[in-house]
């Protein structure tokens, strides 16, 4: 019954019985996830093509259901945000991946973690709480930390979004806007963000070489962004072609297929002790 449960499900009444009740499902499942398990992150490398090595990793959210297996990520993460569950999600996450820093610190692999943060978690009153706490129990600088946060979600409430941003920066965490291109801000307004770096949207980079648009797109945003004192990530990358086009610009980290797919902890390892760039 639609009335007992949270906004945005309404959403789903349209569609075939089927398709509702498994959304009903997995609302009520994501709630309890972070305690009832089935969450894991995976690690896509980051390349650094100055030093030609990985320095740092994308966490990417899975979660496994017990009956419906393996749910994509573009499947629960909108359910969550309209649900209120994200928060839950992001404090799992944010703790999964100090916990894998201190892991690896404590085997001597200096390695940065990105993850993602949601629009909702931004107006929330406890992220830098939380964050704080966690970084001094598992002595972890902020420093190997990049919160990757996209531009809709930054111009969704720019005053509060800024006032967090801050609060992070002050933590030492890093900032980048995610999917840069397709939300309807400019540099022009980033540039009174505290955020370090720009991740160009997959949709330019995927078959950059063949649309020309997408090159002089490209090609600007590396150079503005330099201009104004950003780091450059591509990510999408899925040919050579591209990667060498990137590597000509200047663009300053690649990340894609073309390297590796996001891997679990331990195949992320073998890779970076191996990395075949
Ligand atoms: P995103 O943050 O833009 O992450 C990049 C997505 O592109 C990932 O998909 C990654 O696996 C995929 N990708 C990386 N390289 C390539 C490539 O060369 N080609 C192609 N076709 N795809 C590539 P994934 O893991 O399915 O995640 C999808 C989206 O779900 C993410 O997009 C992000 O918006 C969201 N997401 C994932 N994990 C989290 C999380 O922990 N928290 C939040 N809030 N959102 C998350
Ligand atoms: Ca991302
Ligand atoms: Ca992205
Ligand atoms: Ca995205």
């Amino acid at each position: 019954d639609a009335t007992q449960l949270p906004d945005g499900l309404q959403l789903y009444q349209q569609g075939s019985d089927v398709a509702h009740q498994r959304q009903i499902t997995l609302i009520r499942d994501l709630r309890h996830a972070p305690q009832t398990g089935g969450l894991s992150l995976l690690f896509q490398p980051k390349i650094d093509l100055q030093q030609g090595r990985v320095y740092q990793a994308e966490a990417l959210l899975r979660w496994h259901h017990p009956q419906h297996g393996a749910i994509s990520p573009g499947e629960f993460i909108p359910l969550a945000e309209r649900t209120g569950s994200i928060q839950l999600l992001t404090a799992w996450v944010v703790e999964a991946a100090i916990r894998q820093l201190h892991q690896w610190n404590g085997r001597g692999l200096h390695l940065e973690i990105s993850l993602n943060i949601s629009a909702e978690d931004l107006v929330s009153q406890t992220l830098e709480d939380q964050v704080a706490e966690l970084l001094g129990r598992y002595a972890i600088k902020g420093e190997q930390l990049v919160f990757e946060i996209t531009e809709s979600a930054i111009m969704r409430d720019p005053e509060r979004a800024l006032a967090m941003l801050h609060r992070l920066r002050g933590l030492g965490i890093r900032l980048s806007v995610d999917d840069f291109g397709t939300g309807y801000s400019s540099l022009a307004q980033l540039r009174r963000m505290p955020v370090q770096e720009l991740k160009i949207d997959q949709s330019f980079i995927r078959e950059l070489g063949e649309a020309r648009g997408d090159a002089v797109i490209v090609r600007s945003t590396i150079d503005m962004s330099h201009a104004l004192g950003l780091k450059v990530v591509a990510e999408g990358v899925e040919h050579d072609e591209t990667r060498d086009l990137l590597h000509a610009w200047g663009c300053d980290t690649l990340q894609g297929y073309l390297y590796s797919r996001p891997l679990p902890p331990e195949a992320f390892e073998a890779w970076v002790a191996q990395p075949p760039v």
